[in-house]
Order: structure tokens, then C-alpha cells, then sequence
């Protein structure tokens, strides 16, 4: 995906709730037949571990003929994660990967030096087009930021499940619960989707540096406080949490290692440097990134 100017989130510490330091609240904003709720950044919290953009797409049906397109476009410095609900988008870059992603799978791009890249609703499911899932980018650790780009896709049934006690989850990336995903993360990573049926109690335990909940359905309650969907919330560090399910609750639990030091975003770049940023935007702008494989139209560079 790339960056859409978008309302950055309003964020404020809860009154009192002493397991959660901040509660995020993300503003819709249409992009042209679906809404996209952007939690991070936000105005108080940049970053959840190595999470520096959190949006979510949808749920949304297209009309007849219209789908997502969003035209190749750079990015450097990050992974991406793009993990459906609803839909499918079809990924084009600039290695060559050509790769379909239905929900339950994962794209897993790292642009590291950079990578160009576009998504589009396939041609063939133009009719009533489904779209709702979230993407995000994790930001890579210094050491990492010059990486060779890479492409890996993984269907669903690599992924690691577990279920029980009215929690049915998925590891998207990292690790959670005693499982790890295959996902290739640069740093310790926390990404589950879970689903608790009403009722259900979900510790989350402390073993990630930094941790925090998004609420995609249903209404989840923390030390007494209930939080509605589209919050994000961010947990304080080094205690377990108990999260209680108010009817069928489907959240995502995400978070780390706390970065190695702020990042610079301006657009679909990510770096600790401002003048790398800098070089990004000259080398988009003069055609130096390769060009992405059967996509030849592409999203220029924004000019401020
Ligand atoms: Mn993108």
C-alpha cells in the first residue's frame, strides 16, 4: 500500500485505566470507495515496537468495475505486512514477484534499499469487489535499513494457529503465546489475530517490550474500561494484561522490541536519516528504482 493522506490519529492517556498508557483513535477517511481508519503514527505515539504505520482498509464492497488500484509507487526502510479479511489483491514489484493475497495469507515485502511496488483489485473479481484487512509497516532496525529487498508470500497454512478457551489465533508475524510465524522479522515482533468469543478472559503477557491491542470488532474491557472498535490502545510494559470479550470480539495484538531510535516518514519512506529520505525522493523522482513488472503506470512523487 502506499501512504494516503489521511487524518493522523488523536491519541490521550485513558483516565483511569492504569494497564493502558494511551488509547488511540484512529479518524475514517474515504479513498475512493472505502474508508481507511490510520492508527499509527498518531499524535502522541509513533511507533508499537517496530510498528510505524497501522491502517486499516475497509470492510468495503465496491460498485460494479471498480476495485483498489494503487499504482507502483517506492519505498525504503520497512517491511510491509498486508493481511486480509475480506478480498484479494493482486502484488506486482520490482523483482519480478507476481503474487495473488486472499485472507488468511500474508505479503511480506521488505524494502530495506528499496523496492517499488503495486496492488490492485485482479481484473476478474471487478464485480462487487470485497476489501478489508490491515496494513502496516514495520520499521527496520538501523542495521538493517540497507537490506537487499525481498518478496516472500506465505499462505495460510504455513502460519502458526492456535485455539482454545474461546481464543481462536493466528501468528501473522513473530512471536505470541509460544508460537512463531515464518515471517522473516529483522527484530522481536509481536503480530496475532484473534478472535474470543463473548465472554471469553485473553491474558497477553509481558514478554514483548512493547505491546499493543487494535479492536477490529466487538468491545473489549481492561481493568474495568471498555473499548470499542477502531481502538487502539497501547498496553504498559512488563505486566500481564487481562482483555475481557463484550460479545464476539475479533482484535489484533501487536508490538516488540522499541526501536533502536525515531525514524524519519515523509510519504512511503522509512529511515533513521533525513538526508537518506532525501536521496529516496531524488532517485523516485529521476526513475532510478527499477521498474515494477507488468505495471507501467506509477504514483508520482508528492510535492510537499
Ligand atoms: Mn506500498
Amino acid at each position: 500500500m502506499s501512504w494516503q493522506p489521511a487524518d493522523e490519529a488523536t491519541a490521550a492517556p485513558p483516565t483511569d485505566c492504569p494497564p493502558v498508557e494511551t488509547v488511540i483513535v484512529p479518524r475514517s477517511r474515504d479513498l475512493g470507495g472505502f474508508d481507511v481508519r490510520r492508527a499509527l503514527p498518531s499524535t502522541r505515539r509513533k511507533m508499537i515496537g517496530p510498528f510505524i504505520f497501522f491502517d486499516q482498509m475497509g470492510p468495503a464492497t465496491f460498485a460494479p468495475g471498480k476495485g483498489i488500484d494503487v499504482r507502483p509507487h517506492p519505498h525504503i526502510g520497512l517491511s510491509t505486512v498486508t493481511w486480509l479479511i475480506e478480498g484479494e489483491i493482486m502484488h506486482r514489484d520490482s523483482l519480478g514477484s507476481i503474487q495473488a493475497i486472499r485472507p488468511g495469507a500474508v505479503n511480506w515485502m521488505t524494502a530495506g534499499s528499496g523496492i517499488a511496488h503495486s496492488e490492485r483489485t485482479p481484473d476478474e473479481l471487478r464485480s462487487g469487489a470485497k476489501l478489508y484487512g490491515l496494513q502496516t509497516w514495520l520499521a527496520l532496525p538501523k542495521a538493517h535499513e540497507e537490506t537487499a529487498p525481498r518478496f516472500e508470500h506465505f499462505s495460510a497454512d504455513r502460519l502458526p494457529t492456535f485455539e482454545g478457551n474461546g481464543v481462536e489465533a493466528t501468528v501473522i508475524a513473530g512471536t505470541g503465546w509460544g508460537k512463531r510465524s515464518p515471517v522473516g522479522v529483522f527484530t522481536d515482533t509481536l503480530y496475532v489475530d484473534m478472535r474470543l468469543t463473548d465472554g471469553t478472559k485473553l491474558t497477553i503477557p509481558p514478554e514483548h517490550e512493547e505491546r499493543g491491542v487494535y479492536v477490529l470488532a466487538g468491545e473489549i474491557e481492561i481493568a474495568g474500561d471498555r473499548f470499542g472498535v477502531g481502538s487502539m490502545l497501547v498496553l504498559r510494559p512488563d505486566k500481564p494484561v487481562d482483555v475481557l470479550a463484550h460479545g464476539a470480539v475479533h482484535l489484533v495484538a501487536l508490538g516488540g522490541a522499541t526501536a533502536d531510535g525515531p525514524r524519519h516518514i515523509w510519504w512511503n519512506f522509512v529511515s533513521s536519516s533525513a538526508e537518506r529520505i532525501e536521496q529516496a525522493k531524488a532517485d523516485w523522482k529521476t526513475g532510478r528504482f527499477d521498474p515494477v513488472v507488468d505495471d507501467d503506470e506509477f504514483i508520482p512523487l508528492p510535492e510537499n
